[in-house]
């Protein structure tokens, strides 16, 4: 060497750089770059080897939701305390399963907000908002929620509300690409969490109960290049099939189904098997609810409420399994979807297993669609059971409400919803956040469907007080936990909750975490259900807890925001705090934040004037533009997010017109109106939200004597 100073130097800084690439600070921009950029299809399909991480929405692509990490057991649980918390300072519904990566946490908030969080240090790296409008707000049938993201090659990847999908560099928070993935001129919304399977980011929507027309579409990663796109249901022949399978399913559906969009909304659920290389979607509802107006000579409107499996590569259809035919009762087969490996009379199956809202539980061979079993996890009227030979259901002569009103359970919100459910390979059992609930459906008097594009157009009717079928039973109003065995189709042991609208599960070691309506994050025995823990957060819980391990230790997250569709009409807490991510461990102690405390409100008292057919309508106009946000008009109880106007101020009822009819609070998301409804339509909502806090300001005075 001629000048060995000089070479030094190119050593020592050939050493510095070396162990920057190596050893980045946490949390650091170098730190960030370096975790998510490693997160390759090979990492997503062995992300079981590396329980330290949640790498995407269901864990892994078996979206078992079960962490090996048991370092929180049932004897040191007593110790386990809040580490840290974020006030995300947002008030709507939190749906959102966090991804962690090293240690860096990626959640969504309301409005498909992204947060980057280091959760070594519980502090904020940087935020996403892709603006979405808040007008928009009013074509999401169940709050404005998000469900997470999804982790690839060092991009973070959220749908958001107005139906994009955004890719947003992991390591600064800045959009790389975007894309439209819907006609923004329809009721398209998308909540639901994207996965990435073989490079392409998989997304769905919803709207079904809007008059849209379902799909999925893949994206190509890295560019955001459309790579295909699933419809699930059928459009006008007239104008050709997309595919074979659609051409196939045309064949099921009668009548002029396209005019009413058909609805098949695929989203939430997603799986994957790479060894089958086939990707599992769950397909919702029919659009309008009622298949006597979309489909009126019958059918079985394939692939409404339906598991269909895709080859990744072109989205070509494999198989399906229709769980509900002729779909009529809102019972999606958009719920969760768990693939595991069983043992069923003395043979290995690669089975699927599903509980939709139509409340059977179903195991399905994953590799062609077979049916194997199903068995209700909850008490179900609408069919008697399934045919173990067609793998169909018995329907009871009721249950399409064909002359009458009929109490059908379960409800429209199912059995069971999106909550995740858990699956825990250690001892076979799957964990299902459930509800006992029915509800009335029922014939509209006559024909009254519209279709405006942006509000609710279900083609049934809920009212009681028509001649019904009874059933007590679909009188039942409570939530369960229920530990279910796959294999013998049992119940293994329940816990039943106050409400019917609790949070995801997590499977961890031998505990299982769930949140409740009532604010709690609880832990319980995942062998006998015995509760073993429990932590006040006031705030009703929706989302799922995740696990994961940072320097040795496991952590337990729990993001909390009240609301959902149920969560967005009642709440069973006194408070409702803003948005906020908790995070617990073992031996940690931290203070809950210090929310101020919410006084309670009077009923408005105001005088009106209106005959009875002005509040009949007013009370029409109400339950079709109103209740789905601000709650069920006559019972004055509301979910605490938005406003139950009952209680609302004279001058909120003062300003009413401009409200409503001139996009005022459009900010807010309160919607515009003022192309559907005049003046007078307005006059009589209001009379109609005033005769009601009448009602209860009396109903308070003899409950007083
Ligand atoms: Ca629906």
């Amino acid at each position: 060497m001629k000048n060995p100073i000089k070479h030094l130097a190119a050593f020592v800084s050939i050493l510095i750089l070396t162990n920057c690439v190596t050893e980045p600070e946490k949390g650091s921009m170098e730190h960030l770059v370096k975790v998510t950029e490693q997160v390759n299809t090979e990492r997503l399909i062995s992300a079981d080897a590396t329980p330290e991480d949640w790498l995407s929405y269901g864990k892994n692509y078996n979206e078992d939701r079960f962490s090996p990490l048991d370092q929180i057991t049932k004897s040191n649980i007593d110790s386990l305390g809040l580490a840290w918390s974020i006030n995300l300072g947002t008030k709507r519904g939190i749906e959102a399963t966090p991804i962690v990566v090293d240690g860096i946490m990626y959640v969504t908030g309301p409005w498909s907000i992204v947060y980057a969080i280091d959760a070594r240090k519980g502090e904020l790296l940087w935020t996403y908002d892709p603006e979405v409008p808040k007008g928009y707000g009013e074509k999401a049938c169940c709050d404005v929620v998000n469900r997470g993201v999804a982790l690839y090659q060092g991009l973070v990847y959220v749908g958001t509300l107005d139906g994009r999908l955004v890719a947003i560099n992991a390591a600064t928070g800045e959009k790389t690409w975007e894309v439209l993935t819907v006609d923004q001129g329809k009721a398209f919304t998308i909540t639901g969490a994207p996965r990435v399977v073989d490079g392409k980011v998989i997304i769905g929507n919803g709207g079904a109960e809007y008059g849209v027309r379902g799909y999925i579409t893949a994206y190509d990663a890295l560019s955001g290049v459309q790579d295909w796109r699933f419809y699930t249901v059928p459009g006008n022949p007239a104008d050709g099939f997309e595919s074979k399978a659609m051409e196939k399913a045309a064949k099921t559906w009668t009548g002029e189904w396209w005019q009413y969009g058909g609805g098949g909304t695929a989203w939430d659920a997603m799986a994957y098997d790479p060894e089958l290389n086939l990707l599992y979607i769950g397909v919702g509802n029919g659009s309008p609810w009622n298949r006597d107006i979309r489909s009126p000579e019958g059918g079985d409107n394939l692939y409404l409420s339906s598991i269909v499996a895709l080859n990744p590569k072109d989205g070509s259809l494999k198989w399906h399994y229709q769980t509900t035919p002729g779909e009529t009762w809102d019972y999606t087969a958009t719920q969760h979807i768990i693939l595991a490996d069983l043992e069923i009379n003395g043979a290995p199956r690669k089975v699927l297993m599903q509980a939709p809202k139509n409340g059977f539980f179903y195991v399905i061979d994953r590799t062609n669609g077979q049916f194997i079993s199903a068995e209700p996890y909850v008490y179900v009227n609408w069919a008697e059971g399934i045919d173990k030979e067609t793998g169909r259901p018995i329907e009871t002569s009721f249950s399409r409400y064909p002359n009458m009103n009929s109490e059908i359970a379960p409800s429209a919100l199912g059995g069971h919803n999106w909550q995740p459910m858990a699956y825990s390979p250690a001892n076979g059992l799957v964990y299902i956040p459930a509800r006992e609930m029915g509800m009335y459906y029922g014939q509209p008097n006559k024909f009254t469907y519209t279709d405006d594009g942006r509000s609710w157009n279900t083609g049934s009717e809920f009212n009681a007080s028509k001649k019904v079928h009874e059933d007590p039973m679909a009188r039942q109003f409570f939530g369960k936990l229920i530990a279910w065995d796959p294999i013998e189709q049992k119940e293994v042991w329940s816990v039943k909750q106050p409400s019917p609208w609790n949070a995801g599960v997590l499977a961890t070691g031998e505990i299982i975490f769930q949140g409740t309506s009532e604010g709690d994050l609880v832990a319980y025995d995942a062998n006998t259900g015995e509760k073993v823990w429990s932590y006040p957060l006031e705030t009703g819980i929706i989302a799922p807890p995740i696990t994961y391990e940072i320097d040795d230790v496991q952590y337990i997250t729990i993001p909390v925001g009240w609301g959902g569709v149920l969560g967005l009409w009642m709440k069973f807490t006194e408070q409702i705090n803003p948005g906020t991510i908790y995070t617990f461990a073992l031996g940690k102690n931290g203070q809950l934040p210090n929310f101020p405390k919410q006084t309670a409100k009077e009923v408005v008292n105001l005088d009106f004037d209106a005959m009875e057919e002005e509040l009949q309508h007013g009370e029409q106009l109400y339950l079709r533009y109103c209740s789905a946000c601000h709650g069920g008009g006559d019972k004055p109880v509301g979910g605490g997010t938005i406003p139950d106007l009952t209680y609302s101020s004279p001058e909120i009822f003062a300003q009413i017109t401009q409200i409503v009819g001139g996009g005022i609070f459009l900010e807010k998301g309160m919607p515009n109106f003022g192309d559907r409804l005049d003046e007078s339509d307005i006059s009589d909502i209001k009379n109609y939200i005033l005769s009601n806090a009448k009602k209860a300001r009396e109903a308070q005075i003899v409950a007083n004597k």
